[in-house]
C-alpha cells in the first residue's frame, strides 16, 4: 500500500476518568473500504469520534493524507476532506432532500498530490440513490428510517470527501435498504472514494469491504483481509454478531 489515506497511530481516548480507546492503530489506503467491527459497545463509534477531532482527551497520532490532525478541532479536520456519517441520522426534518443535500455543498477537492477527488453533486446522488431520486421535495421528517439513513450519507458526499466515515449504515434499517446501501458503497468504490466504515454483522461487512479490523474492549483483537475474516470463525464467535 503507498502512504495510507488515513493512518491512526497507538491511539487512545476517554470520557473523563473511563478510558474507552488502548493503544489503536489503523490504517486505511486510498481506494479501499476498510470495516471496523466489532459488538455494541465495542468502541466503533468512539473511534470515528475521535478520529474526527470530536473526543477531547486522547492520546496518540492520527494522519489524514499526508498531514497530522492529531489535536485538530472537527470543522479544521472536515475542512481538509474528511467526511463523516454519524449513526444517528442527523437530517433537517423540515427541509426537503434537496435542501438537506444542499447543506452538505463543498466545491471540489484534489488529494495532497494533486489528484483530483471524486466530485458529487445533486443529480449524481439522486442517480445513486433511486430512492431519494424520487421525492426530492419530501421533508427530510417524512422518510423512513432507512430512507433517512441514505439522506445522510448522500449529503456527506455533497462534501466531496477523500475518504469517508460510515457509522453503522446497516444499523436498524429494513432489509431491502440494507442490500441496496451494501450496492451503493460498491459504486462508491468504483467512484474511488475511501471508506472507514464501522459494522457488526460480518455479512454485510463481507459484501462491501477489502479489509476489517476487529474490536473489543476498545482495542484492535484482529485484523486481516475480509476473506480471512470470511474463513475464521473463531474471531467471529468471539468478538462479532454473525
Ligand atoms: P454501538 O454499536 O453501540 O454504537 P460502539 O462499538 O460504537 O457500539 P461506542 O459507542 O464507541 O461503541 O462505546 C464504547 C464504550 O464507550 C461503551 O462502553 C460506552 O458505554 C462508552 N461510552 C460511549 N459514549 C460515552 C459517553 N458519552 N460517556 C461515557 N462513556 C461512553
Amino acid at each position: 500500500m503507498s502512504a495510507p489515506m488515513l493512518s491512526v497511530e497507538n491511539f487512545g481516548a476517554s470520557y473523563g476518568a473511563a478510558q474507552i480507546l488502548y493503544d489503536l492503530s489503523l490504517q486505511v489506503g486510498r481506494g479501499e473500504v476498510v470495516a471496523l467491527m466489532g459488538r455494541n459497545g465495542a468502541g466503533k463509534t468512539t473511534t470515528m469520534k475521535a478520529i474526527m477531532g470530536l473526543m477531547a482527551q486522547s492520546t496518540g497520532k492520527i494522519r489524514f493524507d499526508g498531514h497530522d490532525i492529531s489535536g485538530k478541532q472537527p470543522y479544521e479536520i472536515a475542512r481538509l476532506g474528511l467526511g463523516f456519517t454519524p449513526e444517528d441520522r442527523r437530517i433537517f426534518s423540515d427541509l426537503t432532500v434537496l435542501e438537506n443535500l444542499d447543506i452538505g455543498r463543498q466545491p471540489p477537492r484534489k488529494f495532497s498530490d494533486g489528484v483530483p477527488a471524486p466530485v458529487w453533486t445533486e443529480e449524481k446522488l439522486l442517480a445513486l440513490f433511486p430512492n431519494l431520486g424520487e421525492m426530492p421535495n419530501r421533508p427530510g421528517g417524512r422518510m423512513s428510517g432507512g430512507e433517512q439513513q441514505m439522506l445522510t450519507v448522500a449529503r456527506t458526499l455533497m462534501g466531496n470527501p477523500l475518504l469517508m466515515l460510515l457509522d453503522e449504515p446497516s444499523e436498524g434499517v429494513a432489509p431491502l435498504i440494507v442490500e441496496l446501501m451494501a450496492n451503493t458503497i460498491l459504486e462508491l468504490k468504483k467512484a474511488g472514494v475511501s471508506i472507514l466504515l464501522s459494522e457488526q454483522n460480518v455479512h454485510f461487512a463481507e459484501l462491501v469491504s477489502d479489509r476489517a479490523y476487529v474490536l473489543e474492549k476498545g482495542q484492535i483483537q484482529w485484523n486481516g483481509t475480509m476473506a480471512e475474516l470470511a474463513e475464521n470463525i473463531d474471531i467471529q464467535r468471539a468478538y462479532l454478531t454473525v
